[in-house]
């Protein structure tokens, strides 16, 4: 097994492949005001198994694109849809978020969960923005600074890790520079990293570890979350994740 295979395994009977809840996802879709709109197009971008695209079909009326990299994880969630009765509600679609077969105002809401840094928030918005129909909505979770100053090991960590880590006005500006309006934001509690995303991770780890026979492998996997999860409680005062909802300027 190569490494990624090993990652995608331990991630791929989780709810949420990242920090956020399903109350996160209904609080950043009541900025956007488009429950009750019928036939929606849209767009669920690093979807991972679907925790959040699910929570979408199950508030909104249209159908979704719910795209990712892996196929594995696209199974997942094709297999949660068709149990929830959702399955006609979303297709899925395996590919690059860098690369994406959309057309020009395909979609009235572009949606991505904590997954628009793997090609970089400026390049992301930039990208996508041509998807989404004039006054349509991008809805997009990024890491962010919650304090104004930061101890230099943590300062460090996220510069190597993702240098674009920064605070939410200048994550506020990228979308006003790229021609988009906030319609408003907020910061991830901590329960959703906790609740949703780092104790149902603890939880999967010994059946984990059991599968792979404990393998060098698998352990280097979970020593590597381990000392995240063991990072963020040290830290947690500092960083979180902003949830950005911005309407696409005419
Ligand atoms: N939105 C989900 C998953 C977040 S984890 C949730 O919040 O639970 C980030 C996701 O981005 C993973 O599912 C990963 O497979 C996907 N991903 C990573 N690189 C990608 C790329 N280049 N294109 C599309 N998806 C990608």
């Amino acid at each position: 097994m190569t490494d990624i295979a090993h990652i995608i395994d331990f991630h791929l009977n989780a709810e949420r492949q990242g920090p956020g809840s399903a109350e996160d996802t209904l609080r950043a879709l009541e900025y956007t005001g488009l429950a009750g709109r019928k036939e929606l197009r849209i767009a669920d971008i690093g979807c991972g198994t679907g925790g959040q695209t699910l929570s979408l079909a199950r508030h909104l009326d249209g159908h979704i694109t719910a795209v990712d990299l892996f196929p594995e994880f696209l199974a997942e969630l094709n297999d949660k849809a068709a149990h929830a009765g959702l399955r006609d509600r979303i297709t899925t679609l395996a590919c690059s978020m860098d690369d994406l077969p959309f057309e020009s105002g395909a979609f009235d809401l572009i949606w991505s969960e904590g997954a628009i840094y793997n090609i970089g928030f400026e390049k992301g918005v930039k990208l996508w923005r041509d998807y989404l129909r004039v006054g349509g909505y991008l809805a997009v979770s990024e890491i962010t600074w919650i304090t104004p100053e930061r101890p230099a090991e943590l300062e460090e960590f996220w510069q190597a890790e993702y240098p674009e880590v920064d605070r939410a006005s200048r994550k506020i500006r990228i979308l006003e520079e790229n021609g988009f309006t906030l319609a408003g934001y907020f910061y991830l509690a901590p329960e959703s990293w906790t609740d949703s995303y780092y104790h149902p991770m603890k939880a999967r780890i010994p059946d984990y570890l059991e599968r792979h026979g404990h393998s060098e492998a698998a352990r280097a996997v979970v020593a590597e979350y381990e000392q995240e999860m063991a990072f963020y409680q040290r830290f947690k005062a500092c960083y979180s994740y902003g949830f950005y909802i911005a309407r696409k300027d005419g």
